[in-house]
């Protein structure tokens, strides 16, 4: 068995100031990449992330566009460095055996951008971090948020429960002047202020594990994510290959598909629907599972307010829109990139109203709506991407935008009008198996 949620070593517990000029709560792709930012535009950041590092997560597979927030974090050449394997595509599966062409990145861009990562979260967002620190951001690990801290609501700190080196826990309070909350799923302050609002066509759980000695293809399609979709789309599979022979395969279906108690453990859920997974069930004849079953549900949701005065939301702490499109990490980075820009337009002006801090974040829903639109049409059983491309070659070019993460781009949703209403086949139908 190999352990995917190794025992934390690394923690960074710097003497911290009374004030700096912003505090990131959460050190993920998201809370990273604005501390990276905002410390390389010249402010003083703190950021307080609770786990001790390297801390486990699911969310392994990047899409090409993740490479432009990378490049700016100057993060490219560690990347290529690194032993992540590389991605250069995504395969499809129908019906648990129908494997269409894989779809490679460079035939559309032959740019070094199409060549993408399969990243062990632990490490990759460990680098994140480090590169954080490098351009000037204080990292503080086991640092446990516990409040956000208003002055006539407007955010002024926040407080905190951190580690001290002799393993004892000091509770503090520290001032700023925005807070970001990149506390990811835990969405610290949608939660706590009933902000938090489901996707109600999403209503989806998943069951994952990792394999060791999983079959492979060979050359170019060695790295490749495949998203497999058994008979009648009531689950899909997928399958990220990462360093070390170590393969990533969770099943995603509707909440009660997965989790109602009349289909038992996760373990026999799992493997009902390996059963009717033919295409990954010849991938894995050979394997090992090397980790117990790891579950979660319920993931798809959105903040009803982004930004308030004096704070604002980021990445997951802001929404998430289910993993199909592997859009979660990229979100987060570029997410950050925007949210940095913002808090260092705001901090020049001194206005860190709630207008100003999320003056970023119209174009940045506009961008995960239009991932939402493509997430409904995969779970759309009477909808086929293949078909309505056949009427509609005009609009391939949209969809691969879409699929590679480009969905900032002006007209990008143009493919949309031409859809037309589609969303995913409810719960009642897909609860039997
Ligand atoms: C089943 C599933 C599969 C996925 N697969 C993919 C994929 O293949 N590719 C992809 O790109 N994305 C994937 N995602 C999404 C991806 O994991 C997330 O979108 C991404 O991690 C978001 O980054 P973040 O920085 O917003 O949050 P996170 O990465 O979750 O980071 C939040 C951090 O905040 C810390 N924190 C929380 N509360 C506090 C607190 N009170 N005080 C201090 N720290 C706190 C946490 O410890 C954590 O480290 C998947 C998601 C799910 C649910």
């Amino acid at each position: 068995m190999i352990e995917p949620n190794p025992a934390s070593t690394t923690n960074y517990l710097p003497e911290l100031e009374a004030m700096y000029d912003v505090i990131v709560v959460g050190g993920g792709p998201a809370g990273a990449s604005t501390a990276a930012l905002v410390a390389e535009h010249g402010h003083t950041v703190l950021l307080l992330e609770r786990a001790a590092l390297p801390r486990f997560h699911v969310g392994e597979s990047l899409i090409p566009e993740t490479y432009w927030p990378l490049k700016r974090l100057g993060l490219i050449d560690r990347l290529k460095e690194s032993a992540f394997p590389r991605k250069f595509s995504v395969q499809f599966v129908s019906e648990g055996v129908k494997e269409s062409a894989p779809f490679y990145f460079d035939r559309y861009n032959p740019h070094e951008s199409s060549v993408t990562w399969q990243v062990e979260r632990g490490e990759f967002d460990q680098m994140l971090l480090e590169r954080a620190a490098e351009l000037g951001a204080v990292i503080h690990t086991s640092a446990h948020v516990t409040d956000v801290v208003f002055e006539n609501d407007t955010a002024k700190g926040v407080k905190c429960r951190l580690l001290n080196e002799d393993g004892g826990r000091t509770e503090r309070e520290i001032k700023c002047s925005i807070v970001v909350d990149a506390t990811g799923q835990s969405a610290f302050i949608a939660s706590r202020w009933g902000q938090r609002e489901a996707d109600p066509l999403l209503k989806k759980g998943t069951i994952w594990t990792y394999w060791r000695g999983a079959h492979r293809d060979s050359g170019k399609d060695e790295g490749a994510t495949l998203i497999m979709q058994t008979p009648g789309k009531k689950s899909w599979f997928w399958y990220i290959p990462l360093q070390d022979d170590v393969v990533s395969v969770g099943c995603t279906g509707s909440m009660n598909y997965m989790f109602g108690r009349e289909h038992g453990d996760a373990e026999a859920v799992y493997h009902r629907e390996l059963d009717r997974c033919p295409a990954m069930q010849k991938r894995l004849m050979k394997a090992e599972r090397c980790t117990d079953f790891f579950s979660t549900k319920d993931f798809s949701y959105y903040s009803r307010q982004g930004a308030g005065d004096g704070w604002m939301l980021v990445g997951d702490a802001f929404g998430f829109i289910d993993p199909v499109y592997s859009s979660g990490v990229y979100l987060g980075l570029k997410g950050g990139e925007f949210a940095a820009d913002a808090i260092h337009d705001a901090l020049q002006r001194g206005d860190v109203s709630a207008a100003r801090l999320g003056q970023w974040q119209p174009l940045y829903k506009q961008g995960i709506e239009n991932f939402k639109k493509l997430v409904y049409a995969f779970y759309a059983e009477d909808f086929s991407f293949g078909m309505f491309l056949k009427a509609n070659p005009q609009y391939k070019s949209n969809m691969v935008d879409i699929l590679v993460g480009d969905v900032f781009k002006p007209g990008v949703g143009d493919i949309f009008d031409a859809m037309g209403i589609v969303e995913p086949t409810m719960e009642a139908d897909a609860a039997s198996v």
